[in-house]
């Protein structure tokens, strides 16, 4: 027996309130499986004339005008909800371009283009439906990551090139460093630094009790090596001794210097004056020994060694005047020799 009109009319009003049921969401107040029965349920009654929603007992006629109103109740309910979403969706996304527009300053490429794809979402903001707006946010979203992107990598490379620069200005300031310590012909440190450490040593001298000496040594006769050989001759003698005064006093606290013209000096620490004694005699042979070949000849030279251990409470400028009264004493006494 085929169907009448009536019933396919049932039929369908029967299929669309279940299938409204089936793709409903979920809303604030109720979630989409409570929806999907109730509407369920509707659709039963229509059909077996099961009670309704709400109704005890099965009803002798069918519930069209409450089907009508629950019906209506929930797509208001769905309408307002997705209004709200959407205008969330607006306030989100509004927020978001204007935070960013005021960190993003169009300077670079990427830059510009975020500016671009936010003005864009900007306008479309007033109008445009929610897919619209969704897909220019995700564009603006993958521009500000190219754009953060570029940014980090140019300050990277900004503070990769500020290290570089750096470290390089930090080891010419250590080469300006040393230059301005260091003595040209021979290497070893100059007067100023010699200055400074003699300071420095009869303070620590002072607070510590240590012991500390001064060893002033001057080349004999070098003048006359000068007139006979040459300046050029005079200086690889020089550059000779600074060295054998270099290896004699090698320790980590000794200090040798080239006090001025021929005359060097040492500072040493943490010995009784008979291992400065012993020291000054180990300098002077070492020195004795040198020979510097030149023009067919071994040149030699020998120093004379004044010696001052440093005495409780000495300043330093009778401490070093003691070394110097000794060294004029070495060499009243005949040279090539030490005294202190
Ligand atoms: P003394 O034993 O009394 O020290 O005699 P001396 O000849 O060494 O002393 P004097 O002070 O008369 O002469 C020092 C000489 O040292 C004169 C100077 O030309 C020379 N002299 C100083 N500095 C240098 C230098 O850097 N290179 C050379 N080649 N000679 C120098
Ligand atoms: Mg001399
Ligand atoms: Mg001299």
């Amino acid at each position: 027996m085929g169907k009448g009109p009536d019933d396919q009319l049932l039929d369908t009003l029967a299929g669309v309130i279940r299938d409204y049921g089936r793709f409903s969401f979920d809303l604030e107040r109720q979630d989409a499986r409570k929806t999907q029965a109730l509407f369920d349920q509707w659709s039963q009654h229509l059909l077996t004339g099961i009670p309704p929603p709400g109704a005890e007992k099965p009803a002798s006629t069918k519930a069209f005008s409450e089907l009508r109103a629950q019906f209506t109740a929930q797509r208001k309910q769905e309408q307002s909800e997705f209004t709200l979403s959407v205008d969330g969706l607006r306030d989100v996304v509004w927020s978001f371009i204007t935070s960013l527009n005021r960190e993003v300053a169009a300077s670079d490429a990427a830059d510009a283009k975020l500016s671009e794809s936010m003005g864009a979402l900007g306008s479309a903001m007033q109008t445009a439906p929610a897919a619209e707006i969704r897909k220019l946010a995700l564009d603006a979203v993958k521009q500000v990551q190219t754009a953060l992107q570029v940014r980090r990598e140019r300050q990277e490379k900004q503070l990769a090139a500020l290290s570089t620069k750096l470290t390089s200005v930090t080891s010419q300031l250590e080469v300006a460093r040393r230059e301005a310590n260091t003595d040209g012909l021979t290497q070893l440190f100059n007067r100023k630094a010699f200055d400074a450490r003699l300071e420095q040593t009869s303070e620590f001298a002072m607070i510590s009790g240590g012991a500390a000496a001064v060893l002033l040594f001057d080349i004999d006769h070098f003048k006359k090596v000068n007139d006979t050989y040459g300046h050029p001759a005079g200086d690889a003698i020089l550059k000779a001794v600074a060295n054998a005064a270099a290896r004699t006093f090698r320790g980590r606290s000794d200090f040798v210097a080239r006090y001025g013209g021929e005359e060097l000096v040492a500072l040493i620490s943490d010995r009784s004056h008979v291992d400065v004694m012993r020291a000054a005699e180990n300098l002077r042979e070492a020195v004795a020994a040198v020979r510097v070949p030149w023009a067919g000849e071994q040149l030699g030279v020998t120093v004379s060694v004044g010696v001052a251990s440093r005495e409780r409470g000495e300043l330093s400028a009778s401490w070093l005047a003691r070394a110097d009264a000794a060294l004029y004493r070495a060499k009243k006494l005949g040279r090539n020799r030490c005294e202190g």
